[in-house]
């Protein structure tokens, strides 16, 4: 079993992004599988190599190490995506020669006016662009976003948590984006690139991104990669069943850190949500390793 933790580092790590990791980490140890540490710091506005460092040191702090990676000098660097940008260009070069890439002209205020996908913050492309290729490329000097043609009929998988899911993708995302109009490749093209190229064969990850799954399993059979198990977990969620983010400062685990909170803590508390301790109790990673399974996890968001 190969798996992974990838987190984008837009700012410091919070409960919410342990939550998984620790999961994801206890999923490979279980098995004795090898755990691979990606940066996804494609997005140069938003990713900050700061954040890149608290990360690793949040996460050997919490116990929560990896396997492999660039020699950093006698330990392990992690996999950073800012750094393979030629591979999901040659993936995006293979998917340009079968003929299903195409540009999209269409501006911010356009695409705001069609319908919002319910898992992400993107929408549903009316595929204005597929049908009028040469009208739309008059209209505007802008350097195109790059969409993938997508092919009609479902795609089906059994999630080893969420069971099976099975998504019209046409329906429910329409031709997304696999390389923007700013040159950055997109998350979907560049996740199953580097799944596919580091070898992961179990993808375990938060229950947000379970609706792209079904797109990267499509870039998959196209690109004719074998595609990883996936296991969704539930999301943390705070009283209001807002999910935790960046936002909450307060639950960053380098604020909790810096009042004195022990890692033992952190852990043991996320485990007790997580079913794998019938009580909170303080807990180091490496104690949960043993009876672990992907089954105790509860099935509703976890608040
Ligand atoms: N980088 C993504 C995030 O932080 C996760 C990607 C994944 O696990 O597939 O939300």
């Amino acid at each position: 079993m190969r798996g992974r933790f990838a987190p984008s580092p837009t700012g410091e790590i919070h409960l919410g992004n342990v939550w998984t990791a620790l999961l994801a980490w206890l999923q490979v140890r279980a098995a004795g599988g090898v755990m691979v540490l990606r940066i996804e710091d494609l997005d140069p506005g938003r990713s900050r190599s700061v954040y890149t460092d608290q990360l690793m040191s949040d996460m050997k702090w919490l116990g929560l190490d990896w396997d492999e990676g660039p020699d950093l000098g006698g330990q392990y660097g992690p996999y950073r995506q800012n750094e393979r940008r030629e591979l999901y260009q040659a993936a995006l070069e293979r998917l340009e020669a079968s003929g299903l890439i195409y540009p999209c002209y269409c501006t911010r205020a356009a695409l705001a006016a069609s319908a919002p996908h319910a898992g992400d913050n993107e929408r549903i492309y009316n595929g204005a662009c597929r049908r009028q290729p040469v009208a739309a490329a008059r209209q505007t000097s802008r350097r195109p976003a790059l969409r993938l043609a997508v092919p009609p009929g479902p795609i089906s998988f059994e999630d080893l948590h969420a069971g099976l899911v099975c998504q019209d993708i046409v329906r429910e995302a329409g031709d997304f984006v696999v390389r923007r109009s700013d040159g950055v490749h997109a998350y979907q093209l560049a996740v199953v690139v580097d799944d596919a190229a580091m070898n992961i064969t179990h993808v375990l990850r938060g229950f947000d991104l379970l609706s792209s799954t079904p797109r990267q399993l499509l870039l998959y059979r196209l690109l004719e990669l074998p595609a990883p198990a996936f296991t969704h977990v539930p999301l943390l969620v705070d009283t209001n069943g807002v999910r935790l983010s960046k936002r909450q400062q307060a639950l960053s685990i380098a604020a909790l850190r810096a009042n004195g909170t022990r890692a033992e803590t952190i852990v043991g508390y996320l485990a007790f949500k997580a079913g794998l301790l019938d009580r909170f109790l303080e807990v180091k990673a490496c104690e949960l390793i043993s009876g672990f399974t992907v089954e105790k996890i509860p099935r509703d968001q976890i608040v």
